[in-house]
């Protein structure tokens, strides 16, 4: 494999069939040229992050700009399916997880000791002409979940006494008690 993933975080296995954007024609070209990848997709799996579904395809724009010493991958416009556990009433939904815009920069090309030491700093191998994005993409779709998924706003959750799913079935309990602990709970 050509690309370095520098600090990149590999703990994810993934599969896709198409991870590496080419940065072989931007080599020569001048500071500031930009390569526009539109409509991508690529099927994911990662083996870390179940709620990404491996069977819809990761589908987003990317435009790769040369810079002094740097590439700069803007991606735009992704769309993925995710499966999350609803946080009312506990049954699994898929969703669409929307990203409007998120950049990585990859330093290229300099002497190792000129690289930061920084975990957040990632760079390309000298002589390399690809650039592997699948842990860029794995990491902003993980900082794009929700921290409370609802299945649906009018999602009516589980009843606080009887456990039972509301928007399958009624229960008896006493509904709206002002003792209820979990009356103003509602997410
Ligand atoms: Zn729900
Ligand atoms: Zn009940």
């Amino acid at each position: 494999m050509l690309v370095s993933s520098g600090t990149c975080d590999y703990r994810g296995a993934f599969f896709m069939t198409n991870p590496l954007i080419s940065i072989g024609q931007l080599l020569n070209k001048p500071q500031g040229t930009t390569d526009r990848h539109r409509n991508i997709s690529i099927e994911a799996k990662f083996d870390d992050v179940p709620e990404i579904n491996p069977i819809a395809p990761i589908v987003f724009d990317l435009d790769v700009i040369k810079l002094s010493h740097e590439f700069t991958a803007y991606i735009k416009n992704l769309t993925c399916e995710c499966t999350f556990v609803c946080s009312r009433c506990l049954v699994p939904f898929v969703t669409p997880l929307i990203i409007a815009e998120a950049s990585r920069q990859y330093i290229y090309d300099l002497p190792t000791e000129d690289i930061p030491n920084d975990e957040e700093v990632f760079h390309i191998q000298k002589g390399a002409s690809v650039i592997d994005i699948r842990p860029f993409l794995r990491e902003e779709i993980v900082l794009h979940f929700p921290d409370f998924p609802v299945c649906s706003d009018s999602c009516k959750g589980l009843c606080s006494a009887c456990g039972i799913n509301l928007n399958l079935s009624e229960c008896t309990c006493k509904k709206g008690s002002a003792n209820n602990p979990f009356s103003a709970l509602k997410l």
